[in-house]
């Protein structure tokens, strides 16, 4: 990897935002009730609520954005208030840059590692999915795929079992990682950012997440109940390509 290849992926390691000028402008949604004070804030949905039925109901869509992710942006407020801190308000390209890629700086400070993380695992998630998704990647993306797994079925396949199989809460991962492409499973908030890619060359590179999906219970229970499979199964047609692509193409271009 070259430098400038280097800083293509910091980049958009850190862009978790780049398309929602134009996604909120799409959205008829309404804004959470509680918006939590601080340098870091929640997001809105890149379209309704209902927007995802009937594979991902409206009132846990409620619940997950306007809850949980909520706490995770108001909890991680609360943890840079209690650092000692000399300079402006972090911003979000801080928080992935300067957190979330120092190992050292998350084993020190587990409440930053777990809502920071939860703040950018969820701001990516809701642009990975979107009304009437689904369906296979075209272009680059679905030839990268079909060097890296053999094809899209196959694909799907070990990447469902990895949801499957994250024991607990966690997600599953499709990240570039160093050239290549992987799916990895990741326990609670963590990121895929966080984690080193496998190929080094040039001074450290993390990995980049490409999609994810949540497997926390918080994200299914209400509709599937302890059905995981179900809304695995579900999830994949809400699924965004387009979005995934995108990051894709930024990694290549
Ligand atoms: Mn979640």
């Amino acid at each position: 990897m070259t430098r400038r290849q280097a800083i293509k992926t910091t980049a958009l390691a850190s862009a978790a935002f780049a398309t929602l000028p134009g996604a909120i402008a799409q959205t008829n949604s309404t804004a959470p009730a509680a918006t939590p004070s601080g340098p870091f804030t929640l997001p809105p949905l890149p379209y309704a609520y209902d927007a995802l039925e009937p594979h991902i109901d409206t009132q846990t869509m409620h619940l997950h954005h306007d809850k949980h992710h909520a706490a995770y942006v108001a909890n991680l407020n609360k943890a840079w208030e209690q650092m000692p801190w000399g300079g402006p308000p972090p911003t979000f390209t801080y928080l992935v840059e300067n957190w979330l890629k120092d190992p050292k700086f998350l084993s020190e400070n587990v409440t930053i590692r777990n809502n920071g993380g939860g703040h950018y695992n969820h701001s990516l998630f809701w642009q990975m999915m979107k009304k009437n998704g689904g369906g296979e990647p075209t272009g680059d993306l679905a030839k990268a795929m079909n060097a890296n797994f053999g094809s899209f079925s196959t694909f799907k396949d070990n990447f469902t079992k990895t949801a499957l199989g994250q024991f607990g809460s966690g997600w599953a991962w499709l990240v570039w990682d160093g050239g290549q492409l992987k799916i990895e499973p990741t326990p609670n908030q963590d990121s895929p950012v966080s984690q080193i890619a496998s190929i080094l060359d040039g001074g450290l590179q993390f990995q980049i997440p490409l999609l994810g999906l949540d497997v926390w219970e918080h994200a299914y229970y209400l509709k599937y109940q302890n059905k995981r499979a179900d809304y695995i199964a579900a999830w994949w047609n809400v699924v965004n390509w387009d979005f995934v692509a995108e990051r894709y193409s930024k990694l290549k271009a």
